[in-house]
């Protein structure tokens, strides 16, 4: 019993000096260290015991110390002990700060929890995990927490060179007392991503961090190449506007971003109120990737069929449900059936659009005569009618989009081929 007392009072004294030491680590940490779970993981308490909480595989913790196989980390507000072998470093994006106000870092992605420390305006963060949740983990320095994801922006970069006169030292953090992480000997060349008030963030292929702005100087410019005369881009006389109506669809329409995208061709979306409700998220991507967005009322009605109230409704409620998911009201109106009448087109501040070409892909479900529809109807100023529904449609675009463009075509919204 007694040499049991004995092991245990050794074991406790061990423990404490080894808390004692991390404390002291802690103290002395220059950087918040970040790691990226490896799987779905579980932490424990100090007993190695009891599961504490589990985290999904990519999680971003911060690393307070590391013995025995076993990680000492810090999520939101659980401090516990994960198998080292779980984790792994990460390369965290770099983002830069941009907001009306210096945004607050807190401790979990909640609005109402403790706030660790502001971000300034400017300087670069390292982003680690997913950059489209609502609050993102971001590290600046011993900084470490959640951020809200709008204040923070994709940085512009700019090729720079060290000064020939002298290495420039490399700092975590835009502040010359911060922890020195390395050296740019002279006149080797740096991508330069923010540069405020004195200090500059670089990246090279090894290294990361602020330097003093005035150690850089722009590259030379290279010699001037003999002058060639610029033959102007021909301006092309063949232009059509695609049309895609009753989406937004989950899987259709992202087919057919990603098809247009590759012929850098723009199109418009006339969408249906409903559908926009169901995958806002959708028309977010078809706004954002530079399409034209069309109001093709809520519910689909034929509106000569309907009292002059319910179709101000159709319109209005539509144009509504555009406006708060992408900030803008639709440019253009399609009626559904391209059935309308003076009541209709007395409701509209947009001018309302139908189409030269029918593809009739809606009825025959075919993407080969979908195709063929198109090749034989295009001409200058034509506009296809097509739906972001039907996967045939999508399926056809690619050939569409190929043949048109070897003829010359150029792929403009509806409202550039209206000259609007
Ligand atoms: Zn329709």
């Amino acid at each position: 019993m007694r040499k049991i007392l004995y092991f245990l009072l050794i074991v406790f004294c061990i423990i404490g000096v080894s808390l004692v030491n991390n404390e002291r680590v802690h103290a002395a940490a220059p950087s918040a260290t970040i790691k990226i779970t490896t799987k779905e993981t579980e932490v424990f308490d100090e007993t190695l015991q009891k599961k504490l909480i589990t985290l999904s595989k990519a999680t971003p913790v911060i690393v307070l110390s590391e013995a025995d196989g076993w990680t000492e980390i810090q999520y939101k507000t659980v401090i516990g002990y994960i198998p080292s072998e779980y984790l792994k470093s990460a390369s965290p994006q770099y983002m830069l700060v941009q907001a009306k106000e210096e945004p607050l870092v807190r401790v979990t992605n909640n609005l109402q929890s403790e706030i660790k420390g502001k971000l300034h305006l400017n300087t670069i963060v390292e982003l680690y995990g997913s950059a489209t949740a609502d609050f993102v983990f971001v590290k600046y320095g011993k900084l470490a927490g959640f951020v809200n994801q709008q204040a923070l922006v994709k940085p512009v970069s700019k090729a720079m060179i060290v000064k020939s006169s002298a290495d420039l030292v490399v700092r975590e953090i835009a502040s010359s007392s911060s922890q020195e992480i390395g050296v740019l000997r002279k006149n080797s060349p740096v991508t330069m991503l923010t540069n405020l008030k004195g200090w500059a963030f670089v990246t090279t292929d090894k290294l990361s961090g602020y330097v003093l702005t005035n150690g850089l100087i722009t590259p030379p410019v290279e010699k001037e190449k003999p002058v060639k005369p610029v033959t102007p881009k021909p301006a092309t006389d063949k232009k059509i506007a695609l049309t895609f109506d009753d989406g937004p669809h989950p899987k259709v329409t992202k087919q057919i971003l990603k098809t247009l995208e590759k012929y850098d061709a723009k199109a418009t979306f006339f969408v249906v109120g409903q559908e926009v409700k169901e995958h806002p998220e959708i028309l977010k991507a078809v706004y954002n990737a530079g399409h034209e967005i069309g109001n093709h009322t809520f519910n689909h009605e034929k509106l000569t069929t309907l009292q002059p109230e319910d179709i101000k409704q159709q319109i209005q409620s539509t144009d509504a449900i555009i406006k708060s998911t992408i900030g803008q009201r639709a440019t253009v109106f399609r009626p559904p059936y391209g059935s309308y009448d003076e009541t209709i087109t007395d409701q509209l501040n947009v001018p309302n659009v139908l189409w030269t070409i029918d593809t009739l892909d809606w009825k025959h479900r075919d993407s080969k005569k979908t195709v063929l529809a198109v090749k034989e109807g295009a001409k200058n100023g034509s506009i296809v009618l097509m739906h972001d529904i039907h996967q045939t449609t999508a399926d056809a675009l690619d050939e569409i989009l190929a043949t048109l463009q070897k003829q010359g075509y150029e792929f403009v919204t509806v409202s550039e081929l209206l000259g609007k």
